[in-house]
């Protein structure tokens, strides 16, 4: 017998199947999906693989072959799912095979050290809750499609507190009675909250969870449980979609719409479309939990091919209050602070109360636009609708999808103002401000500077939660799963800065960002307030977000994409160049627009670019990229890498970094 191989520490160059003969003694204990040790090329130490295939024929004379050496100790193998899976995400996302098999086992780097897994979860006990109508109806409907056999994704579309939870575990109950296991994604910040708690109280040791705090021994034993049925639920980011339960029959991804559950990382995979390539294999089903579905799932329900099923109302049917706060208003007035008077006047009041404040900054990433503080206009590219991004080093503004540039106005030309400026705030900015005109207030900053390590994250948490703090100053970190009940204002500083980051997503994670932040007041409270500052007050991000209108938000974004063409009409190829030499990124980068231009029969393929990244440099090395649209998934990942191949075969691409995505999530 032979088995076909593939090295899990493969680089693309040696990412294929290699023979190796199976000694006798072995015969019985190998099977596809084996980890082994085998000899390869020179190197002394044995490595690791994984087989994907065994025959009893063989075109190389056998005397020829190496045999396998050992079978790995720890018994470690990939389904047979998860193989075809790995086969079919290195076709999807121009990876390793390799690469992927790596992302189906645990990583052997430190199994040795031991820590025993860290089971502190407090038991909460909660009374057993009377189901509201919507709830039930909700259960019904996604009971009969899964007996039903249908296997298209369903969305549970609820608002933030209409009862999510509670349908998950009605469902999860009865996955583990028929005998099949469930798979339950989080963003990985709500696997620290409350909500993990209520899952070991509901099902006890049934629950596993894996997260990026757990050792690599921990998250071993997390994947030997799956894989021995000790277990029936794991819950985990992103990378618990690979656990290796046997019987499969659910998958929940509960705030689907999370940039998180797109890998930054090669394998760079969607969640959603491998979740639903495991479920096509597996046959199980697939939950997609959100009370802001991405547009990209909205469009595909409109298209029948997500199920719908809605819970519009919060099961303690309070409204959150949000208001909007025009703050070109404020600069006729002669305020010319970052705080309106409105929102200080709140702060005073919640302190007035006794209950806190969290003034939420939507930064991400390094944007930085130019905007009219007296009229709001914000300078745009005509032919893309994207604002166009402030490059200080060249004092000029530049579009990040077709790199066309422009000038900095002396006057708005629109208004004729003067205060037509870059506009950012930065958290350090408002903690300085914020001091100053509440100088007794106990005021903690929550961003990327002040939470290098984790701990400092729960330290101010729980310095929060304990009412240590009045005033939480934070960005995205502090925007989601975090629920407080003494807090009742929440202050959107500038809700503009995430609605012109130069990238069509901008206005469906405004619409997201604000809707859940706004949801964070007032879960328990009366008095709960949200108030959202903005110089585009009419603009339908921040409009519906107050109105909580999912629906119509989504007709004006959708009606935007087809305008623009834009995903999901379109697909977008990103190719990312990088190099450490500015000079030789512009020569290399031309001249692959050259041969993609030439490549380009008939002008099939909307080429746009070269632009620099949203990230134009980082450590020294400068990045730019290309974009490609067209309308067939398949035939525009076939031209990009033909063009690429054509000129990396003449050795004209040696010494470059490219990084290919299809439709990221947010530019690159
Ligand atoms: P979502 O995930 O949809 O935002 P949750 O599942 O967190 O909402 O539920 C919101 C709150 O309502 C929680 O505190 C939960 O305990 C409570 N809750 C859920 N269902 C019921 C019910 N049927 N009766 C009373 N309280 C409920
Ligand atoms: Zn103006
Ligand atoms: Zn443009």
């Amino acid at each position: 017998m032979f088995a076909n191989v593939i090295i899990l520490a493969a680089n693309k160059n040696i990412d294929r199947e290699y023979s190796y003969r199976i000694p006798q003694s072995f015969s019985e204990k190998i099977k596809i999906g084996t980890k082994i040790l085998v000899p390869f090329g020179r190197k002394k130490k044995l490595s690791e693989a994984i087989i994907i295939n065994l025959s009893d024929k063989i075109d190389i004379e056998p005397e020829k072959l190496k045999s396998i050496e050992k079978i790995d100790p720890q018994n470690i193998f990939v389904s047979q799912n998860h193989i075809q899976l790995a086969k079919w995400m290195s076709e999807k996302y121009f990876c390793t095979l390799a690469a992927c098999l790596k992302l189906m086992i645990p990583s052997k780097k430190s199994l040795t050290k031991s820590f025993a897994l860290n089971n502190s979860y407090e038991s909460i006990k909660s009374d057993v809750k009377n189901l509201t109508v919507e709830q039930l109806n909700a259960i019904k409907f996604i009971e009969n499609k899964i007996s039903q056999k249908d296997l298209r994704p369903i969305l549970l579309h609820g608002v933030t507190g209409s009862g999510k939870t509670e349908v998950y575990f009605n469902i999860i109950q009865k996955i583990i009675d028929d005998g099949k296991q469930a798979i339950v994604l989080l963003p990985e910040i709500a696997l620290t909250t409350q909500m993990v708690n209520l899952f070991y109280e509901r099902f006890g040791d049934k629950v596993g969870i894996t997260h990026s705090k757990l050792t690599e021994r921990e998250k071993f034993i997390q994947w030997q449980n799956a894989a021995q049925n000790k277990i029936s639920i794991m819950l985990g980011p992103r990378s618990a979609i690979f656990t290796p339960f046997k019987n499969l029959g659910l998958i929940i991804m509960d705030e689907e719409h999370e940039a998180s559950y797109q890998s930054e990382t090669t394998p760079k995979y969607n969640t959603r479309e491998v979740a639903e390539k495991i479920c096509e294999f597996t046959g199980a089903n697939l939950i997609l939990g959100s009370a802001t579905p991405s547009v990209e799932t909205y469009f595909r329900v409109q298209n029948h091919q997500i199920n719908l099923i809605k819970m519009p109302t919060r099961v303690n049917k309070k409204v959150p209050k949000i208001k909007i706060v025009d703050m070109r208003k404020e600069l006729a007035d002669g305020n010319v602070n970052i705080f309106s008077r409105e929102l200080i006047f709140e702060m005073q009041n919640t302190f007035d109360r006794n209950e806190q404040v969290i003034l939420f900054l939507n930064r991400r990433g390094h944007s930085s636009f130019v905007s009219c503080r007296n009229c709001g206009f914000v300078l745009k590219c005509n032919m893309c609708d994207v604002n166009y991004t402030f490059h200080s080093a060249e004092n000029f503004l530049i579009c990040h999808y077709c790199g066309q540039k422009s000038i900095l106005p002396k006057i708005c030309p629109e208004c004729g103002s003067k205060y037509i400026k870059l506009l950012g705030v930065g958290t350090q900015k408002i903690e300085n401000e914020i001091k100053k005109i509440f100088p007794d207030k106990n005021i903690l900053r929550m961003d990327s500077d002040t939470t290098s390590k984790k701990s400092d994250y729960e330290r101010i948490l729980k310095s929060f939660a304990t009412k240590k703090t009045d005033i939480l100053i934070g960005t995205q970190m502090i925007a989601k799963g975090l629920n407080f009940p003494n807090l009742s204002l929440v202050g959107i500083i500038c809700a503009d800065i995430s609605l012109n980051i130069g990238d069509f997503h901008c206005s469906e994670s405004t619409f997201q960002l604000l809707s859940q932040v706004s949801g964070r007041a007032g879960r328990a409270q009366t008095n709960a307030l949200s108030i959202i500052q903005t110089y585009n007050p009419e603009h339908y991000s921040i409009v519906c977000a107050k109105d909580g209108d999912y629906k119509k938000f989504y007709d004006q974004e959708i009606m935007f994409r087809q305008q623009m063409n834009y995903p999901p009409f379109t697909n977008i190829f990103c190719i990312l160049m990088t190099l450490p030499d500015k000079n030789l990124l512009d020569e290399k980068i031309s001249l692959l627009k050259k041969v993609l231009m030439r490549c380009n029969k008939n002008n099939q393929f909307q080429i746009l670019g070269p632009a620099p990244a949203a990230i134009s440099k980082i450590k020294n090395n400068y990045r730019q990229k290309i974009l490609i649209k067209h309308e067939n998934e398949t035939k525009l990942k076939n031209f990009a890498l033909f063009s690429i191949n054509l000129l990396a075969s003449k050795n004209l691409l040696d010494g470059v970094k490219l990084n290919l995505t299809m439709n990221p999530n947010f530019m690159l």
